[in-house]
């Protein structure tokens, strides 16, 4: 069970007074870290760094609790990170490793009594509506989630409860997916290219999340190092690398070779921003 560290390289009095919280709740690939049934060194690795449940984020930011993506690990990283509370889940694609816990925000639509809102393109909704298909219908089976899905344009800027939410165009192999920015954090998973308008909505970042999988070239996902190029091509402060797989190596190992103000992201990692 991971605990939640406090980012250490920036004093708590300067962190105190900021808006937003990320915390990184998922930071590995589809299969998860440690893949069933592999003996290599990062899968058995001792070190919980090492271990890596399927991407995605939670932010709060101004009191709102904003979820992007929702997998299958969405349940115990939600209990692992004492979090409670989700006012929007933001879906950046329909791949299953990413919309597979959707179900699983059932506790927080009981409690409330609201209908979960969630924000995708219309393509990623189409989906959700075919695997959640018994949460669509007219007569629902008690027990059911109820759930109000709003379509995002590419590029379209939308706002959830008063917080401002910019729609990030990207690529991902053959989709065009959705990354998002709140303030000064820009999040991008599962992204092997980022159109020249995109850059121009990444202007002056405070923290950049980019998908790194591994170091091997893939038709879909940004290796370690193509994700370094474009983490020093868009220059935020600090940038966190995310979705990776057990090739990527030890996490000790490669944390200690990145730039300076990159880092490998991991599950538990919490930080602050604007
Ligand atoms: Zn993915
Ligand atoms: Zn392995
Ligand atoms: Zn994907």
């Amino acid at each position: 069970m991971s605990v939640f560290l406090k980012e250490n390289q920036q004093n708590v009095d300067q962190m105190s007074n900021k808006s937003g919280t990320l915390y990184f709740l998922g930071t590995g690939t589809s299969q998860g870290v440690p893949v069933i049934g592999c003996s290599c060194e990062v899968c058995t690795s001792q070190n919980p760094k090492d271990s890596r449940s399927r991407s995605s984020v939670h932010i709060v930011f101004n009191g709102i609790h904003l979820q992007i993506d929702a997998g299958p690990d969405f349940r115990q990283q939600m209990i692992d990170a004492g979090l409670t509370h989700v006012d929007a889940v933001l879906f950046t694609h329909e791949h299953q490793d990413h919309i597979a816990g959707l179900d699983d925000t059932r506790p927080i639509i009981f409690r409330t009594g609201n209908e979960m809102l969630i924000y995708a393109q219309q393509r990623v909704i189409n989906r959700i509506k075919k695997v959640y298909d018994y949460a669509f219908e007219p007569q629902q089976y008690p027990g059911a989630p109820r759930i109000h899905a709003t379509y995002i344009d590419d590029g379209q800027k939308f706002s959830v409860r008063g917080v401002q939410i910019q729609s990030l165009p990207v690529i991902h192999g053959r989709l065009p997916i959705l990354g998002y920015r709140v303030g000064g954090l820009a999040y991008l998973t599962d992204t092997n290219f980022i159109p020249e308008s995109t850059y121009d909505l990444l202007k002056d970042l405070e923290v950049l999340v980019i998908d790194a999988l591994h170091h091997r070239n893939h038709f879909s996902h940004y290796t370690l190092e193509q994700a370094i190029e474009q983490a020093k091509e868009i220059g935020a402060k600090r940038t966190y690398f995310i979705h990776m797989s057990h090739y990527m190596g030890l996490h000790e190992a490669i944390s200690s070779k990145l730039p300076e103000n990159m880092f490998l992201s991991f599950d538990g990692l919490e930080i602050q921003f604007d």
